[in-house]
């Protein structure tokens, strides 16, 4: 299972797909991505091999310069097309990619369905979006911040708002995720091999990290939402 994402100006579907291509070594049994395109979010997911996902994408591309993508390892819910991940919030706003459990999911899916919340899938993932949705208040980050102190689990999470186009926030607990540096572009990924024919300058981020990603900019902050001097991890082998 892994993560991919990036904001840049080059289109990023094929960036995406060759990010996820170097995460298969993991495994994983089903793979999408979410594009932020000038009408919304465009999600696109499948069951089974990326090369299902890369044929339905070559059709069809959504065009954009920001998204994220995963590949899943089923937890919770059985391999299909819904409950492959990005998942969204009833009204598309926000898209989320998870690798990790939510521990806490059923209690947080009870709560949210009660305050008029509709669920499509059978994941534990999906109530991510919809308590991002919950806690919005115009600020991706600050709603971040406010679903992790709700979750309990393993999670490598990134996650992406329709009016916020400029902006991916991560956050880890429990499962990898790393940031790559470029020029004017950003990544995040489960591992290194993802970013690496992009850069070779990387944060490799700890537990409880929060990163808020722009095209030009990277920013970390720690669990008590204070940022952090993040040492650049410059990477000397090949794969
Ligand atoms: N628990 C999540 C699911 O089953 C994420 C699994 C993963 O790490 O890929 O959808």
């Amino acid at each position: 299972c892994g993560i991919v994402g990036y904001i840049g100006s080059k289109p990023v579907v094929p960036i995406l797909l060759d990010g996820l291509a170097k995460l298969e070594y993991r495994g994983y049994d089903s793979a999408g991505i979410a594009v932020l395109t000038e009408q919304g979010i465009a999600v696109e997911k499948s069951v089974g091999k990326l090369a299902i996902l890369a044929e339905k994408l070559a059709h069809n591309a959504p065009q954009g310069t920001l998204g994220i993508g995963h590949t899943r390892w089923a937890t919770h819910g059985r391999p299909s097309d819904i409950n492959s991940h990005p998942h969204t919030d009833c009204a598309e706003k926000f898209a989320v990619v998870h690798n990790g459990i939510i521990e806490n999911f059923q209690k947080l899916k009870e709560w949210l369905a009660a305050n008029g919340h509709t669920f499509r899938s059978e994941t534990d993932t999906e109530v991510l979006p919809h308590l991002v949705e919950h806690f919005y208040q115009g600020d991706l980050l600050a709603a971040v911040r406010e679903v992790v102190k709700h979750i309990e689990g393993s999670y490598a999470l990134g996650i992406i708002c329709q009016d916020e186009p400029d902006k991916i926030v991560a956050v880890r607990k429990d499962s990898p995720l790393v940031v790559g540096l470029g020029q004017g572009e950003n990544f995040i990924a489960s591992d290194i091999p993802a970013i690496l024919s992009h850069t070779r300058d990387t944060y490799i981020l700890n537990d409880g990290e929060m990163v808020l990603l722009t095209a030009n900019e990277v920013k970390v902050f720690d669990q008590q939402g204070q940022e952090i001097n993040k040492e650049v991890f410059r990477v000397h082998w090949d794969v």
